[in-house]
């Protein structure tokens, strides 16, 4: 090595351990591409990776995942890896795995629309033709999501204008548009839009495509991983590594990019090594890429594109619980979603605003009673990750300000928190918590370098979900985007993006 130059050149570089790095790395090292991959963490898995504390391990940001199912998109994808036996998951369960609780309402969504068109239908008989319409609509937008390449524009969609009638319909609509136009109630709107974690939007700014592609998935099964999400990541990461010719390397920070002559040509670590490669990936947030490469080398065009808004990030709260059966008290498989009001619109103004809720909107659930993997928690122990959406500028000003204001910001927002579940579910919750780990938005900007603690990249709204969004092509003709921010976020969305870009990088097909 001289000037830090070594004498390595790839196939192929990839910026980010997250679920798009390791899917594209595993699946062109498999191919026989020499992959080499960095990640500044000192675990893989990006927003899925799982962190350890005392007894118990935690997976920082994966809940549960859809297409997980024999033939769909993730199982393929680990069957060309031959890993779809290694790694597996567990359905939860589909009479009902999202529990939507709201003053009034105590509703829980499971599997099939035409299922839970009748149960609602029953329930808000006046509305039972709207709903008809509602789920009519989300279904066919769902379906016609999947039919989209790669790096598709207005023309391979006005190509075909029958196969995407409903994205070309309703790609400007936000939810409570098709809410308004159905005329529902507020509490048939709050049980609809109850999974806005998912999105972590209100139905005045989600984009109605977004809706649609996120319950219409989870509709055809919610998953989680029979071995935890650790297993699918160290998984992933281990079939690059033990391939010929290729390195994954931890604790490695990518500061520079260097490009000449309009290509992508090096890229240099945080020690100063620098590696050589064909063609580069990039998985962490594409404005990131910016900074990287020098935003003089970007088209201005290509530069406003790239200057989107973040969305909302979130407070985390990880509990290990001892001398606790969470069965006794109403928990299971399914997540529950806690609003203290029916206004969906103005639970998230509440969250939203610059101060700590009294009585937070919440998302919880408990991962041991998903999966009776030994990493979760020792044998008698339980899980308990609530999750609550919250300001970055929030918390980062407490922090600017002082170190002692940002902790007590966190422990009072924890404390909200766990008040709900003993006021309403477990009555002396506190007196068994063992471990208490608590992540704000800071902490997803230091450990996944999310800008602004974000979650899902942009927000999900129309302004932002649309054919000008980003995809995979930069201006550099061997330099891609993988990851949240190149196409939308989740697990099964990013590994059937990577999937497609694979394909469309090696020419291979996954079958
Ligand atoms: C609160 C929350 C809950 C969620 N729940 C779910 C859920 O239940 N189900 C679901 O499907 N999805 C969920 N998601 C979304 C999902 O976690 C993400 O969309 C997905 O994991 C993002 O994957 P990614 O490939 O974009 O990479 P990321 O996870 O963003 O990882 C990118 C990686 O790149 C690394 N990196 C960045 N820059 C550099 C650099 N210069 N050098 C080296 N490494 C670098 C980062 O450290 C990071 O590890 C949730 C997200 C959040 C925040």
């Amino acid at each position: 090595m001289s000037n830090g130059l070594t004498n390595d050149h790839y196939d192929y570089a990839i910026i980010g351990m997250g679920i798009g790095g390791l899917t594209l790395g595993a699946l062109l090292a498999q191919a026989g591409k020499k992959v080499i991959i960095f990640e500044r963490h000192e675990v893989p898995g990006g927003y899925g990776h799982t962190f350890r504390q005392g007894r118990f391990s935690f997976c920082a940001e994966l809940h549960y995942v859809w297409d997980c199912g024999p033939g769909e998109r993730v199982y393929q994808m680990l069957k060309q890896l031959g890993l779809e036996e290694e790694v597996t998951f567990h359905r939860l369960d589909p009479k009902g795995f999202d529990r939507i609780v709201a003053p009034g309402i105590d509703y829980t969504i499971g599997s099939g629309f035409e299922r839970e068109c009748r149960r609602l239908s029953g329930a808000f008989p006046a509305q039972a033709k709207a709903l008809d319409r509602y789920y009519q609509t989300i279904a066919k937008i769902h379906r016609q999501l999947y039919l989209l390449p790669i790096g598709f524009t207005w023309r391979t969609i006005l190509a075909h204008p029958g196969r995407y009638s409903h994205i070309i319909r309703y790609l400007k609509w936000t939810l409570e548009d098709l809410f308004n136009k159905l005329e529902f109630s507020p509490e048939l709107r709050l049980i609809l839009a109850g999974q806005s974690a998912i999105f972590w939007a209100p139905p005045r700014d989600l984009s109605l495509v977004v809706q649609a592609g996120g319950v219409g998935s989870y509709d055809q099964g919610a998953y989680y991983p029979a071995q935890s999400f650790m297993h699918v990541m160290k998984s992933l990461r281990r079939k690059i590594k033990q391939s010929p010719g290729c390195r994954t390397m931890l604790s490695t920070e990518i500061v520079q990019i260097e490009v000449a002559n309009g290509m992508a040509r090096s890229v240099t670590t945080a020690k100063g090594e620098q590696f050589t490669a064909d063609r580069f990936l990039f998985d962490g947030d594409a404005r990131l890429s910016l900074d990287l490469i020098g935003a003089e080398h970007f088209p201005t065009a290509f530069r406003r594109k790239l200057e989107y808004e973040y969305g909302p990030s979130v407070l985390s709260v990880y509990l290990g619980l001892e001398n606790i059966d969470l069965r006794q008290y109403g928990f299971g498989e399914a997540n529950l979603y806690w609003h203290p009001k029916v206004d969906l619109n103005e639970v998230y103004d509440d969250q939203l605003a610059d101060r700590i809720p009294d009585r937070p909107y919440f998302f919880c659930n408990a991962p041991t009673l998903r999966s009776h993997d030994a990493v979760l928690a020792p044998p008698g122990c339980e899980q308990l990750v609530l999750v609550a959406p919250c300001r970055y500028d929030f918390f980062r000003k407490l922090r600017d300000r002082s170190e002692d204001d940002y902790q007590a910001a966190k422990m009072q927002y924890t404390k909200n928190l766990i008040g709900v579940l003993e006021q309403e579910y477990i009555p002396g919750l506190s007196d068994h918590i063992v471990e208490q780990v608590v992540g704000s938005p800071l902490t997803n900007e230091h450990f996944v370098k999310a800008p602004k603690g974000n979650c899902y990249s942009t927000p999900l709204d129309p302004k932002h979900v649309n054919l000008r969004r980003l995809n995979y092509q930069s201006p550099f003709p061997n330099f891609y985007y993988v990851g949240a921010s190149s196409c939308l976020p989740g697990f099964a969305t990013i590994i059937h993006f990577a999937c497609m870009l694979y394909e469309n990088l090696t020419g291979d097909h996954i079958s």
